[in-house]
């Protein structure tokens, strides 16, 4: 939660799990800053504040908003580049003046987690640090080289393991469609993106799997290989296909969430082993629609998002034979308009999706 007029500064993302959370910005910006599909932070540089002026920003959110927080995320990118020594005062400042904090957490990189030794690790864990967001991305090298990710897989398990083994909680981030239909090293990356990937999940089994679509938007590097005819989108089809191939090599007890608007069904997620019949069963059914019966499912999802009705809020309301004929109604009323006119929408609207 910003609030407008507040004392204190808050950088410009968080995961959508920590909507409600005390922002508090450690560092600013990302020390990285080359992957080809990230555009947060492009044009800005990395910055480490001064340890003083994080812990004054700290007293005054606490001033400001009095003890009302649950929970509290620490900004922005990669926070564990910070000292672990100083990393552990803001920490304490936090759990000093925000008594009621239950859950602090903050994205890091794998390669910097990695550096880390366990013990520092359960120092921060101790200090209050609950859950790390580590962006995964894909668990195929060829995919992160050509990404420019920064890392390796090996790298990703080693640094993965030893959070979990440090007691804090891990949430790994696959990005679905990562490769689109691109062919590295003669062959499909789809389905090498989601072997490794689910290699890479199972090695270490992290307590969530969070996953995001790739939505190709200005600022991002990869815009200019779209461009150039270099790199090409899978279809929505290719992408629940890809996302199936991973959901059944997954081997973990995580919890898959599915929490961001980029992805074609929201709803498969679940505690796995458990749930994974089901979340098979629901890409199985979708994949078994005919080419309209998918547009008309994506844009009545879109439609959601972006507060237009008729619209759906899950797969379920999509098999509601009304519900599926109002926005069937919407496409041959665009399509009457200009043929082709319901796929450009969905294109478009997924570029506006953030
Ligand atoms: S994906 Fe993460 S590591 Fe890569 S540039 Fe973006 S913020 Fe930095």
């Amino acid at each position: 939660m910003t609030v407008i007029g507040q004392p204190y500064e808050v950088g410009p993302i968080r995961p959508p799990s920590e909507a409600g959370s005390l922002l508090v910005r450690a560092t600013r910006n990302c020390p990285w800053n080359k992957c080809e599909f990230c555009p947060t932070y492009k044009g800005t540089r990395f910055e480490r504040r001064p340890i003083e002026e994080i812990l004054k920003d700290i007293d005054e959110a606490a001033e400001f908003h009095g003890d009302i927080y649950r929970t509290a995320f620490i900004q922005d990118a990669n926070s564990l580049v910070m000292k672990t020594g100083d990393l552990v005062r803001v920490l304490s400042r936090l759990k000093e003046k925000f008594p009621s904090v239950q859950r602090v957490t903050s994205y890091a990189r794998a390669r910097t987690v990695a550096r880390k030794s366990v013990a520092e690790l359960r120092e921060l864990h101790e200090a209050g640090l609950s859950r790390l967001h580590i962006g995964l991305e894909s668990g195929y090298d060829p995919l992160l080289e050509y990404m420019k990710k920064g890392v390796t897989s090996d790298l990703v398990v080693s640094g993965g393991e030893k959070v979990v083994d440090s007691g804090i909680s891990l949430s790994f981030y696959v990005v679905l469609g990562l490769g689109g239909r691109l062919r590295l090293e003669g062959e499909e990356t789809w389905r090498n993106h989601a072997l490794e990937t689910a290699r890479v999940l199972n090695e270490v089994n992290p307590h969530y799997i969070r996953v995001r679509t790739l939505t190709i938007r200005q600022g991002m590097p990869l815009q200019e290989k779209l461009e150039n005819g270099e790199f090409e989108e899978s279809s929505d089809a290719e992408k629940v296909r890809e996302e199936r191939q991973l959901i059944e090599e997954l081997e973990v007890t995580s919890y898959f969430a599915s929490d961001h608007s980029t992805n074609v069904l929201m709803d498969v997620r679940g505690q796995l082993p458990e749930d994974k019949a089901s979340m098979l069963s629901v890409m199985d059914q979708y994949l078994a629609l005919s080419e309209d019966e998918q547009v008309n499912f994506r844009l009545g999802t879109l439609f959601r998002y972006f507060g237009y009705e008729p619209n759906y809020g899950s797969f379920r309301d999509f098999l509601v034979p009304a519900r599926k004929e109002a926005v069937a109604a919407v496409i041959e009323d665009l399509e009457e308009e200009q043929p082709g006119r319901s796929r450009q929408l969905v294109a478009e609207l997924n570029r506006m999706l953030v």
